[in-house]
């Protein structure tokens, strides 16, 4: 049976940080986020015909900030959607959630409305590196919004944040293993990037702010393998680290090029209809979705039926993403042996694994592969 992974997009955060590229908006009216957790369940409904007759395996509130929602914007959805389709009895479905906006009864709330796996962005426990990144908390309340969602929920992740000045292996180190003893299985560490358009990135133009030199990028990235590994947390994907079994399956759906639909302002999406792979994308703008929404026109600011060659490209900039990599077979699946064989090319794949790049075993980076990802799908796919 196909299977499907459905994404819905919180476009408004309280503050924008500074380093951040997403399609998020500062908004703290409270009257907002009640409308738009509403408008959701209206999008989905007009998005249906996407789900079809598949399983929904999973679902992923993302953002943004998507625990400024109401939770029962949260329950009505599921409940419209385990009424009208077939949802699958493991279904994982997640929220991601920002320390500073919630107390131990909307996490219980949310837990409620049908929420089974919290994504926490924490970024760190330190105060001082928290003032830096621009977080709108400081350690005592990340600490408090730790302790209250690993009271809350079993399976739940912290997001970390790793490669700016002030931080050193020590710090690191202190952050992670504070993340370990609150029994967490799943980490995902995302290294700090200066994105055009952000704050960051102006100051780094100015001087401002460095960037950290390639070493010490390295070293810190490796430190993060090392002691997660000690605490039997393995890195499944560049940035994501779990227990065996704490995978996040949602994103998973990604790396593995799989279907999902996305829902809310600019969420993308990825669906399978009559064989076609479809790429569609939803208006970027949240108050031009909305005003789309209410005139009861498309909120698709485009669709396009996407080509093998285009398929492949894009599978495998996500399949090797993923420490396991891909396996040919896969490939030959979801798109066709023809096209597979076309432009992965034995001359190619044999280049790479001399050079150590890639291992023997399916199409599969080796460490040093990874550090070279861009370089390696360039070669691969031209
Ligand atoms: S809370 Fe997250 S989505 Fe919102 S501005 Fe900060 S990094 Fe971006």
């Amino acid at each position: 049976m196909n299977e499907i992974a459905i994404y819905f997009h919180w476009p408004f955060c309280k503050s924008k940080c500074p380093y951040c590229d997403f399609a998020s908006f500062c908004s703290k009216d409270a009257s907002l986020y009640e409308k738009f957790g509403d408008y959701f369940l209206e999008d989905l409904k007009r998005s249906v015909a996407a789900i079809g007759d598949k399983h929904i395996k999973s679902m992923f509130f993302g953002g943004g900030t998507p625990s400024l929602m109401n939770p029962q914007s949260i329950a009505k959805i599921l409940d419209f959607l385990s009424k009208n389709y077939h949802i699958k009895d493991d279904v994982e479905v997640t929220l991601e959630a920002n320390p500073a906006t919630f107390d131990k009864n909307k996490m219980q709330n949310f837990k409620n409305a049908g929420i089974n796996r919290l994504s926490l962005g924490i970024q760190s426990f330190l105060d001082d590196h928290l003032k830096f990144l621009g977080r709108i908390y400081n350690g005592k309340q990340a600490l408090k919004a730790a302790e209250i969602v690993s009271g809350v929920f079993k399976n739940f992740s912290f997001d970390f944040m790793y490669g700016y000045e002030c931080q050193t292996e020590t710090t690191l180190e202190q952050d992670l293993l504070r993340a370990v003893r609150f029994g967490c299985k799943h980490i995902s560490c995302y290294q700090l990037t200066f994105e055009k358009n952000t704050v960051f990135y102006d100051n780094l133009l100015v001087g401002n702010i460095k960037q950290i030199d390639e070493n010490k990028e390295v070293k810190l990235y490796e430190h993060i393998e090392d002691i997660l590994k000690n605490h039997n947390i393995f890195r499944y994907e560049v940035s994501n680290y779990s227990m065996l079994g704490f995978e996040s399956k949602h994103n998973l759906a990604y790396w593995q090029y799989d279907d999902y639909l996305g829902i809310g302002p600019s969420a993308h999406s990825r669906v399978t209809i009559n064989k076609n792979k479809n790429e569609m994308v939803k208006i970027r703008d949240p108050f031009l979705w909305e005003s789309a929404l209410n005139q009861n026109k498309t909120t698709f600011s485009y669709i396009n039926t996407l080509t093998e060659k285009e398929q492949l490209k894009e599978a495998i900039l996500m399949g090797l993403r993923l420490i396991s990599g891909i396996t040919i077979n896969d490939l030959y699946r979801k798109i066709s042996r023809e096209t597979v064989d076309r432009v992965i090319s034995k001359r190619k794949m044999k280049f790479l694994r001399q050079k150590k790049l890639m291992t023997q075993k399916n199409i599969q980076l080796t460490n040093v592969g990874l550090q070279k990802m861009d370089s390696v799908v360039e070669f691969l796919l031209n």
